[in-house]
């Protein structure tokens, strides 16, 4: 654990705003502060993509600055805020994993909870952000749920995770929920096109409609290595030699490319089952996909999925990619009746 003011894993885009699909949270946290009655504990729930912890931190500051605005937005100019930019206010704690994927350990959580208990030294809020909280083990999160029931005056703690059915009911329950949704796609077009965003309309479909998700690929070039999987897929298809094409995909990213393949496969079956009104991921490769059903069987398909979701479960351990490309591919091509 550090007590210290936290970037976002996502790039952290407007330090002083909070994004334009947060407005009513924003206003609900804030009608709650006004008003003396901001709950001890609040869990931010949504999507990876959706900026929660930007949002988090972006309370946490309204919390501590000694003159925030009208709408609660801190000032950026007084000490407390000074402090918070240099990662050093001693009221604000971040508690995450040592690594993504590792676990929020018992010790963290009760060094977090013995902090927490003692008095604010600003003489304002203690705030304390659990980024991805549901990372917490079950040692650690019974550990937090005294502080959860006994918080001591001033004290906030805001639980920030995209997947809430790791969380325990007993510290859920505790916890005021606040949800983020997917915004609505046009919003979301709008605030990519205004960061100077390319081509936002893929990016946005294969983020699944999270913006942030969708600036990241930009950023990171990972539309080109989506297209790479694409037509690595679409030459199987046509019964072109795998080995080369899985030497180029073991490369990249392994995560965003089980993910794509995942929706891929997805996007066949709700064609299989929607026809016309399935609502695709892949919309740009629509008539390929049209195509590429008449070959699959949905037995098939689901075959696919279920290795799909073995081999993203065992991400973390070490793999041999290149084994794995290769497999994943050879099932691809097995997959579909011969043309
Ligand atoms: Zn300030």
């Amino acid at each position: 654990m550090r007590s210290a003011y936290n970037s976002n894993p996502i790039n952290y885009v407007c330090l002083f705003m909070i994004y334009p699909w947060q407005q009513a949270q924003w206003l609900k946290v804030q009608q709650q502060k006004r008003a003396s009655r901001l709950p001890h504990a609040l869990l931010m729930l949504g999507a990876e993509g959706l900026g929660k912890l930007d949002f988090a931190n972006h309370l946490a500051r309204s919390l501590l600055c000694s003159s925030p605005d009208d709408a609660g937005n801190a000032c950026g100019e007084c000490a407390a805020c000074k402090l918070m930019t240099a990662e050093t206010h001693p009221d604000l704690f971040i508690l995450q994993a040592e690594e993504r994927g590792k676990a929020i350990k018992v010790d963290d959580v009760r060094q977090l909870s013995s902090k927490l208990s003692l008095t604010s030294q600003f003489g304002g809020y203690q705030v304390a952000i659990i980024v991805d909280a549901h990372d917490m083990n079950i040692n650690a999160s019974n550990s937090l749920l005294k502080t959860l029931e006994e918080p001591s005056n001033e004290t906030i703690l805001i639980l920030v995770s995209s997947n809430p059915q790791k969380l325990p009911v007993t510290v859920r329950s505790r916890c005021q929920v606040i949800t983020f949704n997917i915004p609505d796609a046009q919003q979301s077009l709008s605030w990519l096109e205004s960061q100077n965003i390319q081509q936002a309309q893929a990016l946005l479909q294969l983020a699944h409609g999270a913006p942030l998700l969708a600036l990241n690929l930009q950023q990171d070039d990972l539309l080109e290595h989506h297209k790479l999987l694409v037509s690595s897929l679409l030459k199987v298809a046509q019964n072109q030699p795998l080995i080369d094409l899985a030497e180029q995909l073991h490369k990249l990213p392994l995560s965003y490319m089980l993910n794509w393949l995942f929706d891929w496969i997805e996007d066949l079956i709700k064609l299989h089952q929607c026809g016309d009104s399935a609502q695709l991921v892949h919309v740009a490769q629509q008539a390929e996909l049209k195509q590429l059903v008449s070959r699959s069987s949905l037995s098939g398909l689901y075959d696919y999925l279920d290795q799909l979701t073995k081999n993203k479960q065992l991400q973390s351990i070490p793999l041999n990619t290149q084994l794995l490309w290769e497999d994943l591919l050879l099932s691809w091509y097995k997959t579909l009746k011969r043309a």
